[in-house]
């Protein structure tokens, strides 16, 4: 048995934070053999992550400014938890690197970087691990991709050699040699590509909350954990806002078939949430979960007879790729089809991009709608379940909540809302009463 364990950034905040990372690996001392952690999170609400105060400090460096006193405050955050640790280390000399390499300009990138790089050689000591630098093991290519094959290829020669190791999160190299990060919350892929190239047989993935749950709990008080998902429903949920795992960290594990848990630092005895290929265990709600994103603006375009006109639906996307936006949703009737956009991303092209769509489409009538929020409802137990949608609907008549836009997703897995941003939140606590409270 062989696990790859990833810690976040709350798990590694402090040095009471690493005493409990600690106890987890010792429990399963020759099990738990690689571990990958994130820079320091948050210690408390209204504190600042390790990786936004990197970002910061590179900042004031790059515009000439003396950026001192905020790399000292950074130094003190690591001093802290080794202190904490009582661990004889260290990091006069890499603290130095850094403010060089800073003064020179060496990349934000790199910048960031340092966050999970330090954590990593204070766990290292911590546990008597090897640490191996990410930017050795993991590989981009020239245009900035991941490259899966060079990493996978290199970091599974040499975990072969290495029993147990420290690899941190979030970032590797180019064929340059220079850093380069995933973006942010990239340490589960990283986890991920450990996971794959070790052969494990789980990537658990420790957080602050115990499992993957029906909904962010930011929104609703301690919504109830999921036993098991699917990968598939999980990259809906995760790509639709719920952040727990970067959407992006299935894919290295799935091609292996190696499942995911996510635990809860603060409560390891609690099972968490087991995310797997397939499983054949009902899900104990018609839905599995609820994630969301507000900040959308929807384009709705009217012209006559638009169902029989071969290549409209390609003509508006082709307008939408000139101004170089990418679209979310086309909901689509007869004679109508509505665009959802990411309105930060549309507003400062909003001219162009309608001047584009009149010229090329004349269409008979145009409108926009903004602030709005797309909410999805994801669940592998829908298609075999009647009256999903209307459940929703009535859910959300009853709060009051008009729908701006419905979409079901092809794979029947996933019914996809459109609300007023400021209805955002209430929908969700409406959708999850429905199918989660009144169950209960
Ligand atoms: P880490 O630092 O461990 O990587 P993150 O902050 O990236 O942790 O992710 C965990 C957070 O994700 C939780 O504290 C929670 O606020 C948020 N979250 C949003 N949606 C969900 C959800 N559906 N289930 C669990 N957590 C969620
Ligand atoms: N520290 C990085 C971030 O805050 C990566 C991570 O935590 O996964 O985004
Ligand atoms: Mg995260």
């Amino acid at each position: 048995m062989k696990k790859v364990v990833k810690f976040g950034g709350s798990s590694l905040a402090s040095a009471e934070q690493f005493q409990k990372v600690g106890s987890i690996i010792r429990a399963e001392e020759n099990v738990r053999r690689y571990v990958v952690p994130s820079a320091p999170g948050k210690r408390f609400d209204g504190d600042t992550k390790v990786t936004d105060m990197l970002y910061d400090c590179y900042e004031t460096a790059v515009k000439g400014t003396d950026f001192a006193e905020k790399l000292e405050k950074i130094k003190e955050r690591y001093n802290e938890i080794i202190w904490g640790l009582k661990l004889s280390l260290s990091l006069d000399g890499e603290f130095e690197k850094i403010r060089e390499l800073f003064a020179q300009g060496v990349g934000s990138d790199y910048a960031a970087s340092r966050g999970e790089y330090l954590n990593g050689i204070i766990m290292a000591n911590y546990l008597g691990y090897e640490f191996i630098d990410a930017a050795e093991v993991i590989f981009f290519d020239a245009n900035g991709e991941f490259d899966a094959e060079k990493t996978n290829k290199i970091l599974s020669a040499k975990l072969r050699k290495i029993e147990k190791a420290v690899i941190p999160g979030f970032y590797g190299s180019l064929p340059g040699g220079q850093i380069k990060t995933f973006s942010r919350g990239g340490s589960d892929i990283t986890g991920s590509i450990v996971a794959r190239a070790a052969k494990a047989d789980l990537y658990e993935n420790w957080t602050d909350v115990s499992g993957f749950l029906v909904t962010d709990p930011r929104i609703v008080k301690n919504p109830e954990p999921i036993e098991t998902i699917t990968y598939r429903e999980l990259r809906e949920l995760a790509y639709m806002g719920a952040s727990v795992l970067h959407d992006e960290a299935i894919f290295p594990v799935r091609s292996e078939g190696i499942p995911i848990n996510i635990r809860n630092t603060n409560d390891p005895s609690a099972p968490g949430t087991m995310i797997v290929e397939n499983t054949c265990k009902k899900p104990k709600y018609t839905i599995t979960g609820i994630a969301g994103k507000k900040g959308f603006a929807a384009i709705n375009i009217e012209k006559d007879r638009m169902n029989s006109m071969i290549g409209f639906g390609r003509r508006v996307l082709s307008v939408l790729e000139d101004n170089k936006i990418s679209f979310e949703h086309v909901p689509s009737g007869i004679d109508t089809m509505s665009v959802f956009v990411h309105q930060s991303e549309f507003e400062a092209k909003e001219q162009k991009v309608l001047a584009g769509l009149r010229r090329e489409l004349k269409p008979d009538y145009m409108d926009l709608d903004s602030d709005l929020a797309l909410i999805a409802v994801v669940g592998r137990g829908m298609r075999a379940t009647r009256g999903t949608a209307g459940r929703i609907f009535s859910a959300l008549a009853h709060a009051n909540i008009n729908i701006r836009m419905i979409d079901q997703g092809s794979s029947e897995m996933d019914i996809i809302i459109g609300v007023a941003n400021s209805d955002f939140e209430n929908a969700i606590r409406a959708i999850y009463d429905i199918f989660v409270i009144a169950q209960l």
